[in-house]
């Protein structure tokens, strides 16, 4: 019994296709993480053009990639941080206790990731993510998502594939 509900609980949390924790499991460690003394980089992640993929390749191929993905993200953040998929082609990631230059931390590991994607190597399509971040020294707040939303939106209106900073010039 003891079993069937930790393997119930797993279920409840995560994404059956990926393995990531999924959206409601993501909106309890965001309380969590709420308003406390943590400092927290807060991603969103959106595959680019991802409806021609599956248009292109077949929606089975675009399951492969979202797996893909998801395994490249799981690998590049650390154990501390929360990576999850938090809709069909979006994705977030909370790092916490992150250091003195997460910006430059996150631009290459979006470099590294996007470069990766460009390997199509295992025969799947080429494909490449658009990134949006926003940072606080005190924890989680709502203020948060909705800065990487803006910050993710400059980056699909300035061509895709990269990584954009919220900053009050954009707000
Ligand atoms: P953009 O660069 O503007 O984000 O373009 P896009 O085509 O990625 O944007 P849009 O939001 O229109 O498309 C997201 C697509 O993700 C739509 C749907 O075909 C695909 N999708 C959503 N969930 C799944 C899934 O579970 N499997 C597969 N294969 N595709 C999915
Ligand atoms: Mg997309």
């Amino acid at each position: 019994d003891e079993i069937k509900a930790s393997v119930l609980k797993h279920k409840a949390e995560h994404d059956p296709l990926t393995g990531l924790i999924n959206r409601e499991a993501f909106n309890q460690i965001k309380e969590v993480l709420s308003d406390t003394a943590e400092p927290v980089a807060y991603l969103i992640i959106d595959i680019d053009f991802f409806k021609s993929v599956n248009d292109k390749y077949g929606h089975p191929t675009g399951d492969l990639v979202l797996k893909k993905i998801a395994d490249i993200l799981g690998e590049q953040f650390r154990n501390t941080d929360y990576v999850a998929r938090i809709g069909g082609d979006e994705f977030a990631v909370i790092m916490t206790k992150y250091g003195d230059t997460p910006e430059i931390i996150i631009q290459r590991k979006i470099e590294t990731i996007n470069r990766m994607l460009q390997n199509t190597g295992d025969g799947l399509p080429k494909v490449s993510l658009s990134v949006g971040v926003a940072i606080s020294t005190m924890g989680y707040n709502v203020k948060l998502e909705e800065q990487a939303d803006k910050a993710l939106y400059h980056v699909k209106q300035g061509g895709r594939c990269n990584c954009s900073f919220y900053t009050l010039e954009r707000a």
